[in-house]
């Protein structure tokens, strides 16, 4: 018999590596459409906001390390230029967003299959936090999970 738990409202890419080291199946969120109606993609290092003026002269795609049909053919110039006045622009944040919350689904996945989720979580850490400010209660959860962070945690300071 399989039980799988499922997830409504969850989440954001960081809530479903933690929530899935704890033993989460499946997802179900509005995120990803809703923050790219205002203007925010989803990278591995956390978000790019595109609404933001330094946007306006960056002709990099919103990420240089995504394959997906957006960051193929737009410059976040072209796109900031889109999501500063018309709604095309959130359009194509949205199909970037799927994108990557498929592939980051897919990878975690594969990670499991593979035996190396805690790489996997390790590695996904030290891309949004590279500086090992790795939140505690991620710190705490990996630590539930028995998932080794250490080497991609910073120690926390007493202050
Ligand atoms: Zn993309």
């Amino acid at each position: 018999m399989s039980v799988y738990a499922i997830f409504q409202g969850v989440g954001y890419p960081l809530d479903i590596v933690v929530c899935s080291a704890l033993g989460a199946d499946m997802y179900d969120c509005v995120y990803p459409t809703r923050t790219a109606r205002f203007g925010t993609a989803l990278i591995p290092e956390g978000v790019l906001k595109l609404k933001h003026t330094a946007m306006a002269d960056d002709v990099r795609p919103i990420d240089p390390t995504c394959n997906c049909m957006v960051c193929k053919n737009y410059t976040r110039a072209y796109i900031h230029c889109l999501v500063t006045k018309d709604a095309m622009g959130s359009q194509l944040l949205s199909y970037h967003n799927l994108y990557y919350m498929m592939k980051l689904g897919r990878d975690l996945h594969t990670s499991i299959i593979q035996g190396c989720f805690p790489e996997f979580v390790c590695g996904f850490l030290q891309k949004m936090f590279p500086k090992g400010d790795v939140p505690e209660w991620v710190c705490n959860a990996m630590e539930v999970a028995g998932i080794d962070i250490s080497s991609c945690c910073a120690p926390f300071s007493s202050s």
